[in-house]
């Protein structure tokens, strides 16, 4: 279940916004976690990585989405 930050004096709503999206971006991160493949690093969730193989084209890391939260587009 996910927790709720509590309420301290000087936590306005943007700071209780921040620290749900840190929180969720750490989930994001978690789901697309990188896999040791051969010699290679790939996604595990968008290789659909079952333990042992990707059934599905292996996705190198970081994916297209670690990509998009983690590095600037500027
Ligand atoms: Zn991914």
């Amino acid at each position: 279940m996910p927790s709720v930050p509590p309420r301290r004096p000087g936590w306005g709503p943007a700071a209780m916004r921040a620290v749900r999206q840190d929180r969720a971006l750490d989930r994001i991160r978690a789901l697309h976690a990188p896999v040791k493949h051969g010699r290679r690093t790939i996604c595990g969730h968008c290789s659909a990585y079952d333990g042992e193989r990707p059934t599905t084209p292996a996705v190198r890391y970081p994916c297209p989405t670690i990509r998009a939260i983690d590095e600037p587009d500027d």
